[in-house]
């Protein structure tokens, strides 16, 4: 059974707003020592109550130097990653034809290529901790596929045979690789689609309704938390029943 202190060092990525604001905040309230990246803006503020703290690390994940110094500061202030969501994400949405190499490459570069980076560093350090846990947060039309969408589920599908490929990599290092695939949340990610569009998706979401962060947020707390320390190569969608089958 693997060992955990009682605050760990987690980082987020794309933790400044959305998803992985809720995935920070959520760890830093359990009293874990959380670090987020922000590319653009303010720091975000996390209050953090009892012995965990919080860090704001500027860092585009599609700038390796930038990855790197992040880490740095990170373990400097908080030791080795000990917890990684690989959150950071963008969506460039076209159809097919007038998808240029420009939008395939930056969706790509980010989701899956971004992600790859930031693994591969929490890896190194995990593989001396002998400890740790990665989550990769994809989308359920990595599996079902998505008109428009060409580029972006290409990169979330890839991230499935990441995290297994991890876990069988690292497994033998009580080192778990794990996927969460959201369906629709709430967020500015989301904001840009139409009424119309937002009607269609939810009449096909068995709940009939969009996740909130927070319920995306409590799955990732519990995939790095001791109870879920045999989950691995795992694809855990938190999706209303909308990807079901996939
Ligand atoms: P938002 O658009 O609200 O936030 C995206 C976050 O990613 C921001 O913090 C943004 O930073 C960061 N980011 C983007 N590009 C980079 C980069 N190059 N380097 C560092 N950070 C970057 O998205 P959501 O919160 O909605 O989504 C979070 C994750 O969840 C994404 O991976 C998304 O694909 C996934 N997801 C979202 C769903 C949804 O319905 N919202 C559904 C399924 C999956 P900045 O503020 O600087 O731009």
């Amino acid at each position: 059974m693997a060992e955990y202190s009682a605050a760990r060092s987690v980082l987020v990525t794309g933790g400044n707003r959305g998803i992985g604001l809720a995935i920070a905040r959520a760890f830093a309230e359990q009293g874990d020592k959380v670090a987020v990246t922000y590319r653009s803006g303010e720091p975000p503020a996390v209050p953090v109550k009892g012995e965990g703290s919080f860090l704001a690390v500027r860092c585009d994940i599609t700038v390796p130097e930038d990855v790197e110094r992040a880490f740095q500061e990170v373990a400097q202030a908080h030791g080795p990653v000990e917890v990684l969501v690989a959150n950071a994400g963008i969506t460039r949405d076209t159809l097919v034809l007038r998808m240029s190499d420009e939008d395939f490459d930056a969706v790509v570069d980010t989701n899956l290529k971004g992600s790859f980076r930031v693994a591969r560093l929490a890896a190194k350090g995990m593989l001396r901790m002998r400890r740790g846990r990665i989550i990769f947060i994809s989308s359920v039309v990595g599996l079902s596929g998505s008109a428009g969408q060409v580029n972006y589920a290409a990169s979330k599908a890839g991230l499935v045979g990441m995290a297994r490929s991890l876990a069988r990599e690292l497994g033998s290092r009580s080192i778990t690789a794990n996927v969460v695939a959201p369906g629709f949340v709430d967020t500015e990610m989301t904001a840009v689609l139409t009424e119309e569009r937002r009607a269609q998706i939810v009449s096909q979401v068995p709940l009939g309704r969009y996740a909130s962060v927070d319920e995306v947020a409590g799955v990732v707390k519990f995939l790095a938390s001791p109870d879920a320390a045999y989950i691995n190569g795992a694809v855990i969608p938190v999706d209303g029943g909308l990807g079901m089958g996939h």
